[in-house]
């Protein structure tokens, strides 16, 4: 049975699962607990934590297409991916009070003047603002408390028992389950770690992703932006490579995260005209192959890089600049890159080139730029899950989703989010469905029926309840060897004999 739902996090992934259940009529209790506020209380310092999680405060760039949602594409494919991102594309402007103010940046030419020295990836990108997250914020929660979802604020998970189905709360309360979803984000990264730790989870491990985010005047890349608001640049070498990373313009603002303890930085741009100050900022962000513990190494890095308990500021020229709230972005102003380079280990040399390229491409950039040192994409390594419903292999009712799995971003957080509601309602209609054959009058009369079947159990002559034990049985069996086919693991676990058993069980008549 999947009647309680248990989701931790009410983040971006989170939200569009108990959308999706709640869509669909869904006659269970789903229960979202989470550490931060409601958007009604939620205070513009949380970046991180509260309703959407980092969504809710993000620039609201909705990407749509499997180039950067790879992990989705593993999952579940191509065109499955695509269909999942619409979904959470549609549920933001559903809840949009201005739908019809979203914008859509969708390029489809590379433009000549960058070729000699970036790529460009073309891909769709719908804008929605922070300003307007808020207001989808509060609507949405508003649609899903009507719903009946259960809403526990400034709630911290501090343990789960996956063998009794419990998830310990800070406040001396807890939750029992029987399906789980952990959406715990980039804030929940330690708990995340703690989890897997604990149960001692397999993991596959992922590249290091670090680099710095990037500040300049608008006016310098206004050409480029022109044909594409959030441009990705990119270039491959032998075992890096480089991108730039969610591209804030217009009014926008470099915001710091924490994560480990540790300040890095990303980006976000407002929609309201009085926040405009003309300002363009991106991470460039290298992804380096070959580094033994990628995880360790990059955690490392980011701790080298802090001075008086914050990241760094370098620019030839400028200072660093204020946030939304007009308060200066906490960074420690350094003269030199030498302390960066030596954290880097060779590796700011790719970043450094990237710089002079762009001063090329970009001819009046020249030395008006700044940079904000780390910005950082821990991909932790991620828990190895069922790739039909990103259920852990060792616990299939706990589903890892958004990015505690590594999803980073908006659409592909809500599309796991999504799917794992897709796969909840369809378990559920299938023991619904056997449910009410199962209920059906038997052959006997009313009166036998009376007599023979007390508590469901005694007497039953049709055996109706060892079929059902049967068919529940062979149901497990089969998402077994369906999951561990379809996920065509290397390990050893695919076998022929796993292939000709699911052929038996598909060729036996229920
Ligand atoms: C400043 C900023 C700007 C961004 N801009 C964009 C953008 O424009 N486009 C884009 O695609 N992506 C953007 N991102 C990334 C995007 O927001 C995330 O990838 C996405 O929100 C992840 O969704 P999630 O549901 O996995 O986690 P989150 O949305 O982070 O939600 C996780 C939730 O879990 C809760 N939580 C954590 N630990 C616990 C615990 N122990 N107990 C209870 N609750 C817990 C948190 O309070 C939080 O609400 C941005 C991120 C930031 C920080």
């Amino acid at each position: 049975m999947n009647k309680n739902v248990v989701i931790i996090g009410a983040g971006v992934a989170g939200v569009n699962a108990a959308t999706k259940l709640v869509d669909n009529n869904f006659d269970g209790n789903i229960t979202i607990i989470d550490m931060g506020k409601d958007p009604y209380l939620r205070p513009y310092e949380e970046v991180m934590t509260g309703y959407l999680g980092a969504g809710g405060w993000s620039d609201g760039k909705l990407t749509y297409s499997t180039q950067i949602g790879g992990q989705l594409s593993k999952y579940v494919g191509d065109e499955k991916a695509m269909e999942l991102m619409k979904q959470v594309v549609d549920n933001f402007s559903r809840f949009h009070p201005h739908p019809e103010q979203i914008i859509l940046s969708s390029p489809d030419k590379e433009p000549d003047f960058i070729k000699p020295y970036f790529g460009l990836r073309l891909f769709p990108v719908w804008h929605i603002g922070t300003d307007y997250l808020h207001e989808i914020g509060k609507s949405w929660y508003d649609y899903l408390v009507s719903k009946g979802v259960k809403f526990h604020w400034e709630t911290k998970v501090s343990d789960i028992n996956f063998h009794k189905q419990v998830v310990f709360c800070n406040k001396d309360n807890h939750h029992s389950y029987d399906k789980l979803i952990f959406g715990v984000g980039k804030s929940g990264i330690d708990f995340t770690s703690n989890i897997m730790q604990k149960y001692n989870l397999p993991t596959e491990e992922k590249p290091a992703q670090v680099g710095v985010r990037f500040e300049a005047p608008q006016e310098h890349f206004q050409k480029l932006i022109d044909v594409a608001y959030d441009f990705k640049l990119y270039r491959k070498m032998d075992n890096v490579s480089l991108r730039s990373f969610c591209t804030n313009n217009n009014a926008a603002y470099v915001a710091v995260e924490e994560t480990y303890g540790d300040h890095s930085y990303n980006g976000h741009a407002k929609k309201d005209e009085s926040f405009r100050n003309n300002m363009t900022n991106f991470g460039i962000l290298m992804e380096i192959k070959g580094i033994d513990k990628p995880f360790k190494w990059a955690r490392e890095l980011v701790g080298k890089v802090q001075e008086n308990s914050t990241g760094l500021f370098y620019s030839p020229t400028r200072e660093p600049s204020i946030t939304s709230e007009g308060i200066d972005v906490s960074a420690t102003k350094i003269n030199n890159l030498d302390v960066v380079k030596d954290a880097f280990q060779g590796y700011y040399k790719y970043i450094e080139d990237f710089i002079n390229d762009m001063k090329k491409v970009f001819p009046t950039l020249k030395d008006d730029w700044g940079i904000y040192i780390p910005e950082i994409k821990y991909l932790a390594p991620e828990p190895l899950v069922n790739y039909k419903d990103l259920s852990l292999t060792k616990y299939p009712n706990v589903h890892f989703v958004g990015d505690a799995l590594s999803a980073r971003g908006i659409s592909v957080s809500g599309a796991h989010g999504t799917l794992v509601a897709e796969q909840i309602l369809e378990d559920q209609k299938e023991i619904n469905d056997f449910l009410e054959w199962a209920d059906k009058p038997g052959p006997w009369s009313e009166e036998d029926d009376k007599i023979h079947t007390v508590g469901g159990l005694t007497n039953d002559k049709d055996k109706s309840f060892m079929k059902f034990q049967d068919k529940i049985d062979k149901k497990e069996r089969k998402s077994y060897l369906e999951g561990e086919i379809y996920n065509k693991r290397n390990d050893g676990y695919v076998k022929e004999g796993l292939e000709k058993e699911l052929k038996k069980m598909n060729n036996e008549k229920s």
